[in-house]
């Protein structure tokens, strides 16, 4: 689960971690009451989204005067950030950057482990220093019996720092990193930058959390700063009708019974060159109620260009789920093309049913694959 960087900042604080002071507003007017209440002349309008790149997106911007607050505020309040809208910025206190540097912890599958990341190219985008440039990026895998004792933290710092002023500074906010980590059930806490200031203070200016969804349960303070966005509400709502659905993004949009053939099913569409659109289980019923609910959840996606159905009938008999499919036809028009597998217990019976249907009928579930990839590539 994501928070925006205001709500991390306040984490930061909690736990003091040094951060530039902040007020997050929603509209214009509300950035010019905070323009005035931080008594600084130079601030930054940063827009508060659950995505990264803000800066290059044209998201932050630095104003000097009241009329350039609202000017900024007014451009980028309702701004499209990776499909993101805009609708808080938060206005903080502008800091004079000497040096940006970057700080993170987080779970590193390899080592099994948390890990502590450090680089001394702060404030760009570290995915690409760490594949351009990999020897500009430091890590050190932190035991989880001893933690981030202060010589360690000290070692961290001094990979980063030379001002022994600074590297004092650097390590409780190191440590205190690790704190918020561990005890909020963080999968990544990240500063990107942290900036050095020409008074020679060092300062978190950006803040980002990441947690672990499957602690949420124990941390409800932050479970309730949970903001679906609009591909999660359809993944909680599909949960909520008792289907297990992701979105994937591509073209062909599956209906298959049981999760372990779902899998198979994205794996072969790959196989053949195709982009499955989602992953969606509806379990082992032939209710036609369910059948028209998981055709709502696909067609309401609009890259998806042709709809496969694979089923496989073990208890849940083929003539059953063909009846079913018939009957929830009758109510979905849809001209996207619909292809179906059919295999099991009474699978002729199903077959023979849908026979003088529109859909495909496949007879393997290559076929079906075969087929639905082929329709997806020649559709735009
Ligand atoms: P991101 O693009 O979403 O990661 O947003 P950041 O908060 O990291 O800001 C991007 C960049 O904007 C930083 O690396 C800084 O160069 C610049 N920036 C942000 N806040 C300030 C500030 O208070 N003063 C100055 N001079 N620059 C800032
Ligand atoms: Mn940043």
């Amino acid at each position: 689960m994501k928070i925006h960087e205001y709500q991390a900042k306040e984490f930061f604080t909690s736990y003091g971690i040094p951060s530039a002071e902040g007020i997050v507003c929603r509209n214009a007017e509300s950035c010019s009451e905070a323009y005035c209440d931080l008594h600084s002349s130079k601030v930054v309008i940063k827009a508060q989204v659950l995505t990264g790149g803000r800066g290059k997106a044209g998201g932050i911007k630095l104003a000097t005067s009241m009329s350039q607050v609202v000017k900024y505020a007014t451009s980028i309040i309702g701004m499209d950030i990776k499909s993101y809208i805009v609708d808080r910025v938060m206005v903080a206190q502008a800091v004079n950057i000497k040096s940006e540097y970057y700080i993170s912890l987080v779970i590193d599958r390899n080592s099994k482990s948390t890990v502590l990341i450090l680089s001394k190219e702060g404030g760009i985008d570290i995915e690409e220093v760490a594949a351009k440039t990999p020897e500009k990026i430091f890590k050190i895998i932190i035991d989880p019996f001893i933690g981030i004792p202060n010589f360690l933290a000290a070692r961290a710092a001094r990979m980063l720092f030379d001002n022994n002023d600074i590297i004092k500074q650097a390590i409780p906010i190191i440590q205190k990193m690790y704190q918020l980590f561990i005890e909020k059930d963080a999968s990544l806490v990240e500063i990107n930058p942290i900036v050095v200031t020409e008074e020679g203070k060092l300062l978190a200016i950006d803040a980002k959390i990441n947690f672990d969804d499957n602690a949420l349960y124990r941390q409800s303070e932050i479970e309730a700063l949970f903001e679906p966005s609009a591909e999660e509400k359809k993944e909680q709502d599909a949960k909520s009708k008792g289907f297990s659905f992701v979105h994937l993004g591509g073209k062909i949009g599956c209906m298959v019974n049981g999760a372990g053939l779902a899998m198979a099913t994205m794996d072969m569409i790959k196989l053949y060159g195709g982009e499955p659109a989602n992953f969606l289980d509806i379990g082992g019923s032939s209710n036609p109620n369910k059948v028209i609910e998981a055709m709502k959840l696909l067609l309401s996606d609009k890259d998806v260009k042709v709809v496969l159905i694979n089923i496989f009938g073990g208890i849940t008999r083929c003539d059953d789920v063909a009846k079913g499919l018939k009957e929830a036809f009758k109510q979905i028009k849809t001209d996207i093309p619909i292809v179906i597998r059919l295999s099991g217990t009474n699978e002729k019976e199903g077959r023979e049913l849908l026979k003088e249907s529109s859909f495909h009928n496949a007879l393997t579930m290559g076929d079906a694959i075969r087929k639905a990839v082929e329709l997806s590539i020649n559709k735009n």
